[in-house]
């Protein structure tokens, strides 16, 4: 991939706020139609580097280049975004309709033709017919559709989202995250999201960037970043995991307490016996059926606590040896089948 098939460019852009600094040295390319997550914990740098592609915050290093010209400098109004925010930020007094057109007539353009896009826009959005209401006759929801609507009237190159689902609850949350999905898929607008909620970014995104205390930890797919997790922090902040205390014992064997677990082929190759290392194992990462209670690793633990997650449940098992419990992923089905049962023992062995 080279440098000029990208859409938008950040070269070692850096931030400080008088002596603090926000972010430094990100490098990123994206290209033309990804839709990329700004994917990180509270305070790490995203909204401010969500801002600076914006023109909303100017940075204190770096250039930015879309669409192959040098924005560095270039005030918002002359850049080339449709922008939605966390809190809806629709004018109270302005009707649906009219919020939605604010960017076109701005420009300037007939009024039929501005009536037609607007109209165009709220089917787009699932709110055909909407145009007369004001925005406080409307859900959470629908005037997060509005104003993204209104960030596409003017058929932007970049569409800027700063975590703009947050504010809703939950089924209404994961519904507009689906659709805002397709709807990207059906443009092919090049996006950019804001989002702290992991789960969030793993389920639209093309590819996220983790970033951690302004750098950027990891960029990848999500296959890449819950399965190949590229430091110690990526791994705790994507998914669950466990984190256990372990000593290398050749053959990629590890020994954590009375736990033996041996890596996959290609992995944890390096380690020469004896040398303590950190095991991160994810809660769904086990066998557990009738022949593995034969296994010659199985170990057995009691179950501290079982949580019910909705599709599947997770257990807490505590281990001989291990100074934190286990954290094992079930189906509905295997929990019956293997009778996993707060207060019962549990035998099984992990797949390498
Ligand atoms: P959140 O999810 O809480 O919004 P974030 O990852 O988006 O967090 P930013 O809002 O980008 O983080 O802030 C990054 C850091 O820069 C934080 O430590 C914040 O306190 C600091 N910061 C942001 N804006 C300013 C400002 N205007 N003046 C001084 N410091 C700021």
């Amino acid at each position: 991939m080279t440098p000029s098939s990208a859409y938008l460019t950040l070269q070692g852009i850096g931030k400080q706020f008088g002596g603090f600094t926000a972010l430094e040295d990100i490098d990123l390319s994206i290209q033309r139609g990804e839709f990329v997550c700004f994917l990180g914990p509270s305070g790490c740098g995203k909204t401010t580097l969500l801002r600076i592609v914006a023109g909303l915050e100017p940075h204190s290093r770096g250039t930015l280049v879309q669409d192959g010209r040098d924005i560095s400098r270039l005030p918002p109004a002359q850049r080339d975004y449709g922008i939605v925010f966390q809190s809806y930020a629709l004018f109270p007094n302005l009707s649906v309709a009219d919020n939605v057109a604010y960017g076109l007539v701005n420009r300037r353009q007939p009024r039929e033709r501005i009536d037609a896009r607007v109209a165009e826009l709220l089917a787009l959005v699932g709110l055909p017919g909407s145009g007369s209401k004001y925005p406080a006759q409307m859900s959470g929801g629908q005037q997060q559709r509005v104003a993204l609507a209104r960030a596409l009237a003017t058929s932007p190159g970049l569409l800027l989202l700063d975590e703009p689902l947050s504010a809703l609850d939950a089924i209404v949350r994961v519904r507009l995250r689906e659709e805002l999905r397709a709807l990207q898929r059906r443009l092919g607008v090049t996006t950019i999201m804001v989002t702290h909620d992991q789960e969030e970014a793993l389920s639209v995104a093309d590819r996220i960037v983790v970033m951690n205390q302004g750098r950027i930890e990891q960029v990848g797919t999500p296959m890449q970043i819950y399965r190949e997790p590229a430091s110690a922090f990526v791994a705790d902040f994507v998914g669950k995991v466990n984190r256990l205390p372990a000593i290398a014992e050749g053959e990629r064997w590890f020994r954590s307490g009375d736990f033996r677990w041996q890596c996959p082929p290609g992995q944890g190759a390096d380690f020469r016996s004896g040398a303590s290392v950190w095991l991160y194992l994810r809660p769904e990462d086990r066998v557990l059926d009738g022949l593995v209670a034969d296994h010659p690793e199985a170990c057995e633990g009691r179950v501290r606590q079982v949580e019910f997650l909705g599709g599947n449940c997770l257990a807490e098992v505590d281990l001989p040896g291990l100074p934190t419990p286990l954290q094992l992923q079930f189906s509905l089905n295997q929990m019956d089948e293997y009778q996993v049962r707060e207060g019962g023992t549990l035998r099984f062995a992990l797949r390498s």
